[in-house]
Protein backbone atom coordinates (compact mmCIF):
# COMPACT_ATOMS: atom_id res chain seq x y z
CA UNK A 1 0.00 0.00 0.00
CA UNK A 2 1.20 3.80 -0.75
CA UNK A 3 2.36 6.29 1.82
CA UNK A 4 -0.14 8.25 3.41
CA UNK A 5 1.17 11.88 4.15
CA UNK A 6 -0.36 14.20 7.18
CA UNK A 7 -0.15 17.50 4.35
CA UNK A 8 -0.08 16.63 0.82
CA UNK A 9 -2.67 15.37 -1.68
CA UNK A 10 -3.57 13.81 -4.53
CA UNK A 11 -1.92 15.00 -7.58
CA UNK A 12 -5.56 15.50 -8.03
CA UNK A 13 -6.99 15.96 -11.75
CA UNK A 14 -7.03 19.88 -12.24
CA UNK A 15 -8.51 21.71 -15.19
CA UNK A 16 -6.17 24.57 -14.38
CA UNK A 17 -3.29 22.75 -13.05
CA UNK A 18 -3.22 19.26 -14.63
CA UNK A 19 -2.14 16.67 -11.84
CA UNK A 20 -1.86 18.90 -9.01
CA UNK A 21 0.10 17.79 -5.74
CA UNK A 22 -1.81 19.88 -3.08
CA UNK A 23 0.53 20.63 0.27
CA UNK A 24 -2.09 22.23 2.97
CA UNK A 25 0.46 23.98 5.39
CA UNK A 26 -2.93 25.24 7.70
CA UNK A 27 -4.94 22.94 10.01
CA UNK A 28 -9.12 22.35 8.44
CA UNK A 29 -11.31 25.39 8.13
CA UNK A 30 -8.25 27.81 9.24
CA UNK A 31 -9.42 30.82 7.05
CA UNK A 32 -9.61 35.20 7.31
CA UNK A 33 -13.05 34.78 5.62
CA UNK A 34 -15.97 32.70 6.29
CA UNK A 35 -17.60 33.10 2.49
CA UNK A 36 -21.25 32.17 2.07
CA UNK A 37 -20.63 29.33 -1.09
CA UNK A 38 -17.52 27.64 1.22
CA UNK A 39 -17.85 23.81 0.40
CA UNK A 40 -15.92 23.53 3.54
CA UNK A 41 -18.59 25.13 5.94
CA UNK A 42 -18.66 27.90 8.40
CA UNK A 43 -15.11 28.95 8.86
CA UNK A 44 -14.61 27.19 12.52
CA UNK A 45 -11.08 28.64 13.11
CA UNK A 46 -11.59 32.33 11.90
CA UNK A 47 -8.08 34.27 11.85
CA UNK A 48 -6.29 36.89 10.53
CA UNK A 49 -3.03 36.25 12.14
CA UNK A 50 0.08 34.06 10.44
CA UNK A 51 1.17 31.76 12.13
CA UNK A 52 3.65 28.37 12.34
CA UNK A 53 0.72 26.13 12.72
CA UNK A 54 2.41 23.28 11.99
CA UNK A 55 6.65 22.38 11.91
CA UNK A 56 7.38 23.75 8.81
CA UNK A 57 10.36 20.89 8.42
CA UNK A 58 7.72 18.09 8.95
CA UNK A 59 5.97 19.63 5.55
CA UNK A 60 8.92 19.90 3.65
CA UNK A 61 9.74 16.76 4.54
CA UNK A 62 6.59 15.26 3.09
CA UNK A 63 6.66 17.53 -0.02
CA UNK A 64 10.59 16.48 -0.48
CA UNK A 65 9.08 13.03 -0.47
CA UNK A 66 6.33 13.27 -2.58
CA UNK A 67 8.08 15.06 -5.33
CA UNK A 68 10.62 11.85 -5.82
CA UNK A 69 7.78 9.64 -5.96
CA UNK A 70 4.97 11.20 -7.48
CA UNK A 71 3.91 12.11 -11.19
CA UNK A 72 2.09 15.85 -11.35
CA UNK A 73 2.75 19.11 -13.16
CA UNK A 74 2.15 21.69 -10.21
CA UNK A 75 3.21 21.66 -6.86
CA UNK A 76 0.19 23.71 -5.19
CA UNK A 77 -0.41 25.25 -2.08
CA UNK A 78 -3.84 24.92 -0.63
CA UNK A 79 -5.41 24.63 2.20
CA UNK A 80 -8.88 23.57 3.78
CA UNK A 81 -8.96 27.66 4.17
CA UNK A 82 -6.52 29.97 3.80
CA UNK A 83 -2.57 28.81 2.87
CA UNK A 84 -0.99 32.36 3.05
CA UNK A 85 -2.03 31.99 6.93
CA UNK A 86 1.04 30.19 7.32
CA UNK A 87 3.75 32.21 8.71
CA UNK A 88 6.06 29.07 6.32
CA UNK A 89 4.32 29.71 3.12
CA UNK A 90 7.12 32.13 1.67
CA UNK A 91 10.03 29.56 3.21
CA UNK A 92 8.35 26.61 1.81
CA UNK A 93 7.45 27.77 -2.04
CA UNK A 94 11.39 28.67 -2.13
CA UNK A 95 12.23 25.04 -0.40
CA UNK A 96 10.17 23.37 -3.28
CA UNK A 97 11.52 25.48 -5.69
CA UNK A 98 14.95 24.28 -4.93
CA UNK A 99 13.35 20.28 -4.73
CA UNK A 100 11.90 20.56 -8.09
CA UNK A 101 11.45 21.89 -11.46
CA UNK A 102 8.09 22.15 -11.67
CA UNK A 103 5.79 25.17 -11.28
CA UNK A 104 4.50 25.76 -8.22
CA UNK A 105 1.21 27.48 -7.62
CA UNK A 106 -0.86 28.76 -4.64
CA UNK A 107 -4.81 29.04 -4.17
CA UNK A 108 -5.71 32.03 -1.78
CA UNK A 109 -8.18 34.31 -1.68
CA UNK A 110 -5.79 37.27 -1.72
CA UNK A 111 -6.98 39.20 1.37
CA UNK A 112 -3.65 39.11 2.72
CA UNK A 113 -1.32 40.44 -0.41
CA UNK A 114 -1.86 44.16 1.65
CA UNK A 115 0.91 42.93 3.67
CA UNK A 116 3.86 43.65 1.99
CA UNK A 117 5.92 40.39 4.00
CA UNK A 118 2.87 38.47 2.11
CA UNK A 119 3.36 40.36 -1.51
CA UNK A 120 7.34 39.47 -1.03
CA UNK A 121 6.40 35.76 -0.19
CA UNK A 122 4.38 34.90 -2.79
CA UNK A 123 6.65 36.72 -5.42
CA UNK A 124 8.56 33.00 -5.92
CA UNK A 125 5.44 31.06 -6.76
CA UNK A 126 4.55 30.88 -10.60
CA UNK A 127 1.07 31.08 -10.76
CA UNK A 128 -1.30 32.65 -8.45
CA UNK A 129 -4.91 31.91 -8.17
CA UNK A 130 -6.75 34.63 -6.09
CA UNK A 131 -10.52 35.06 -5.85
CA UNK A 132 -12.12 38.45 -6.30
CA UNK A 133 -15.84 38.20 -5.38
CA UNK A 134 -16.75 41.89 -4.77
CA UNK A 135 -16.00 45.72 -4.70
CA UNK A 136 -17.53 47.51 -2.13
CA UNK A 137 -16.97 46.45 1.34
CA UNK A 138 -21.11 46.31 1.99
CA UNK A 139 -20.79 43.22 -0.69
CA UNK A 140 -17.68 42.15 0.49
CA UNK A 141 -18.83 41.79 4.42
CA UNK A 142 -21.87 39.85 3.03
CA UNK A 143 -20.33 37.47 0.74
CA UNK A 144 -17.15 36.50 2.32
CA UNK A 145 -17.81 37.43 5.63
CA UNK A 146 -14.38 38.51 6.43
CA UNK A 147 -13.12 39.16 9.48
CA UNK A 148 -13.76 42.53 10.53
CA UNK A 149 -10.41 44.22 10.07
CA UNK A 150 -10.13 43.44 6.29
CA UNK A 151 -10.94 46.09 4.04
CA UNK A 152 -11.90 45.66 0.69
CA UNK A 153 -10.34 48.69 -0.75
CA UNK A 154 -6.84 47.73 1.22
CA UNK A 155 -7.08 44.29 -0.32
CA UNK A 156 -7.86 45.79 -4.33
CA UNK A 157 -4.51 48.27 -3.63
CA UNK A 158 -2.68 44.67 -2.38
CA UNK A 159 -3.62 43.00 -5.29
CA UNK A 160 -2.45 46.20 -7.67
CA UNK A 161 0.77 46.45 -5.48
CA UNK A 162 1.47 42.90 -5.99
CA UNK A 163 0.90 43.12 -9.89
CA UNK A 164 3.01 45.58 -10.20
CA UNK A 165 6.35 43.71 -9.42
CA UNK A 166 5.09 40.31 -9.67
CA UNK A 167 6.36 38.76 -12.99
CA UNK A 168 4.46 35.03 -12.74
CA UNK A 169 1.02 34.32 -13.72
CA UNK A 170 -2.19 35.75 -11.71
CA UNK A 171 -5.51 33.73 -12.97
CA UNK A 172 -8.39 35.35 -10.87
CA UNK A 173 -11.83 33.75 -9.65
CA UNK A 174 -14.99 35.20 -9.32
CA UNK A 175 -17.33 32.92 -7.61
CA UNK A 176 -21.22 34.61 -8.61
CA UNK A 177 -24.20 33.71 -6.39
CA UNK A 178 -27.29 34.24 -7.82
CA UNK A 179 -28.87 37.93 -6.39
CA UNK A 180 -26.18 38.52 -4.36
CA UNK A 181 -22.67 39.56 -6.66
CA UNK A 182 -24.08 38.55 -9.91
CA UNK A 183 -25.80 42.25 -11.12
CA UNK A 184 -24.69 44.28 -13.95
CA UNK A 185 -23.22 47.42 -11.48
CA UNK A 186 -21.30 44.58 -9.30
CA UNK A 187 -20.17 42.71 -12.16
CA UNK A 188 -19.61 46.03 -14.33
CA UNK A 189 -17.35 47.25 -11.01
CA UNK A 190 -15.67 43.26 -11.20
CA UNK A 191 -14.38 44.12 -14.37
CA UNK A 192 -12.86 47.84 -13.90
CA UNK A 193 -10.98 46.39 -10.94
CA UNK A 194 -9.70 43.34 -12.68
CA UNK A 195 -8.60 45.30 -15.56
CA UNK A 196 -6.38 47.67 -13.20
CA UNK A 197 -4.41 44.08 -12.28
CA UNK A 198 -4.22 42.67 -15.12
CA UNK A 199 -4.39 39.02 -14.38
CA UNK A 200 -3.68 36.71 -17.04
CA UNK A 201 -6.67 34.14 -16.80
CA UNK A 202 -9.84 35.26 -15.72
CA UNK A 203 -12.35 32.40 -14.00
CA UNK A 204 -16.12 32.35 -13.13
CA UNK A 205 -17.30 30.11 -11.31
CA UNK A 206 -20.69 29.07 -9.36
CA UNK A 207 -21.45 27.23 -5.89
CA UNK A 208 -21.77 23.49 -7.29
CA UNK A 209 -21.10 21.74 -4.21
CA UNK A 210 -23.02 22.03 -1.34
CA UNK A 211 -22.42 25.86 0.07
CA UNK A 212 -22.02 26.62 4.26
CA UNK A 213 -25.29 28.74 3.62
CA UNK A 214 -28.45 26.76 1.95
CA UNK A 215 -29.95 30.17 0.58
CA UNK A 216 -27.00 30.33 -1.65
CA UNK A 217 -28.31 29.86 -5.41
CA UNK A 218 -26.40 29.13 -8.51
CA UNK A 219 -26.95 31.87 -11.21
CA UNK A 220 -28.90 30.41 -14.34
CA UNK A 221 -26.56 29.13 -17.06
CA UNK A 222 -27.24 32.32 -19.48
CA UNK A 223 -26.72 34.81 -16.86
CA UNK A 224 -23.26 32.97 -16.12
CA UNK A 225 -22.62 33.42 -19.73
CA UNK A 226 -23.28 36.85 -19.84
CA UNK A 227 -20.97 37.66 -16.78
CA UNK A 228 -17.98 35.32 -18.45
CA UNK A 229 -18.41 37.42 -21.70
CA UNK A 230 -18.86 40.73 -19.72
CA UNK A 231 -15.21 39.60 -17.52
CA UNK A 232 -13.74 38.17 -20.60
CA UNK A 233 -13.37 35.08 -18.53
CA UNK A 234 -13.84 31.45 -18.97
CA UNK A 235 -16.44 29.24 -17.13
CA UNK A 236 -15.53 26.86 -14.89
CA UNK A 237 -18.67 25.34 -13.45
CA UNK A 238 -19.10 22.95 -16.29
CA UNK A 239 -15.85 21.09 -15.09
CA UNK A 240 -15.04 22.21 -11.72
CA UNK A 241 -17.19 19.26 -9.75
CA UNK A 242 -15.12 16.74 -11.64
CA UNK A 243 -12.16 18.11 -9.65
CA UNK A 244 -10.23 17.60 -7.33
CA UNK A 245 -10.90 13.94 -6.39
CA UNK A 246 -8.53 10.97 -7.61
CA UNK A 247 -8.90 7.72 -6.68
CA UNK A 248 -5.39 5.37 -6.43
CA UNK A 249 -6.13 1.80 -5.81
CA UNK A 250 -3.08 0.94 -4.58
CA UNK A 251 -4.21 3.06 -1.07
CA UNK A 252 -7.44 2.60 1.35
CA UNK A 253 -10.58 3.38 -0.76
CA UNK A 254 -12.30 4.54 2.62
CA UNK A 255 -9.15 6.69 3.69
CA UNK A 256 -9.03 7.98 0.49
CA UNK A 257 -13.41 9.07 0.45
CA UNK A 258 -12.74 10.91 4.06
CA UNK A 259 -9.42 12.85 2.93
CA UNK A 260 -11.59 13.84 -0.16
CA UNK A 261 -14.43 15.05 2.34
CA UNK A 262 -12.37 17.47 4.17
CA UNK A 263 -11.48 19.67 1.08
CA UNK A 264 -15.06 19.42 -0.28
CA UNK A 265 -18.30 17.44 -0.33
CA UNK A 266 -18.58 14.16 -3.44
CA UNK A 267 -20.93 13.71 -5.52
CA UNK A 268 -22.15 10.35 -5.38
CA UNK A 269 -22.66 9.99 -9.09
CA UNK A 270 -19.15 10.45 -8.93
CA UNK A 271 -17.63 8.28 -6.54
CA UNK A 272 -19.97 5.25 -8.64
CA UNK A 273 -18.58 6.14 -12.59
CA UNK A 274 -14.66 6.33 -10.90
CA UNK A 275 -14.18 3.04 -8.95
CA UNK A 276 -14.07 -0.12 -10.61
CA UNK A 277 -16.79 -1.85 -8.44
CA UNK A 278 -20.03 -3.09 -8.20
CA UNK A 279 -22.67 0.15 -7.36
CA UNK A 280 -24.22 -1.80 -4.08
CA UNK A 281 -20.81 -2.27 -2.83
CA UNK A 282 -19.69 1.32 -3.33
CA UNK A 283 -23.12 2.42 -1.34
CA UNK A 284 -22.60 0.17 0.81
CA UNK A 285 -19.29 1.04 2.44
CA UNK A 286 -20.50 4.84 2.00
CA UNK A 287 -23.81 3.39 3.87
CA UNK A 288 -21.55 2.23 6.51
CA UNK A 289 -19.01 5.42 6.70
CA UNK A 290 -22.53 7.03 7.47
CA UNK A 291 -23.78 4.95 10.38
CA UNK A 292 -20.26 5.23 11.24
CA UNK A 293 -21.26 8.91 11.74
CA UNK A 294 -17.95 9.92 9.61
CA UNK A 295 -19.59 11.40 6.74
CA UNK A 296 -23.38 12.24 6.06
CA UNK A 297 -25.34 12.45 2.55
CA UNK A 298 -27.13 16.31 1.47
CA UNK A 299 -29.37 16.72 -1.24
CA UNK A 300 -27.95 19.73 -3.50
CA UNK A 301 -29.32 21.30 -6.28
CA UNK A 302 -31.09 18.31 -7.19
CA UNK A 303 -27.51 15.90 -6.72
CA UNK A 304 -26.95 13.68 -3.70
CA UNK A 305 -23.09 14.34 -2.14
CA UNK A 306 -21.23 13.02 0.59
CA UNK A 307 -19.74 15.29 3.26
CA UNK A 308 -17.60 14.61 6.01
CA UNK A 309 -19.33 14.99 9.39
CA UNK A 310 -15.63 14.92 12.08
CA UNK A 311 -12.66 16.07 11.29
CA UNK A 312 -10.50 12.88 12.20
CA UNK A 313 -7.88 11.55 9.95
S1 LIG B 1 -14.17 29.69 0.18
FE1 LIG B 1 -11.99 29.87 0.64
S2 LIG B 1 -11.77 31.94 1.40
FE2 LIG B 1 -13.92 31.47 1.52
S3 LIG B 1 -14.22 30.69 3.60
FE3 LIG B 1 -13.87 28.92 2.27
S4 LIG B 1 -11.70 28.55 2.44
FE4 LIG B 1 -12.02 30.65 3.20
Amino acid sequence: MKKSYKYIFGPVPSRRLGKSLGVSPIPQKTCNYSCVYCQIGRTTHFTNTREDFFPRNEILDEIKDAVEQLDFDYVTFVGEGEPTLSKSLGWLIIETKKLTDKPVAVITNGALLYDPQVRNELLTADVILPTLDATTQELFKKINRPKKELDIEKIIKGFQDFREKYTGQIWMEVMVVDGLNDSEEDIAAIKKVLDRIKCERVYVNVPIRPPAEKWVKIPTKERVIEICKILNAENIDSYEETEGFHIDKDKDLKEQILKTTLRHPLRESQILSMLDLPEDEILQLLHEMEANGVIRKKIYNEKTFWVRTKQKE
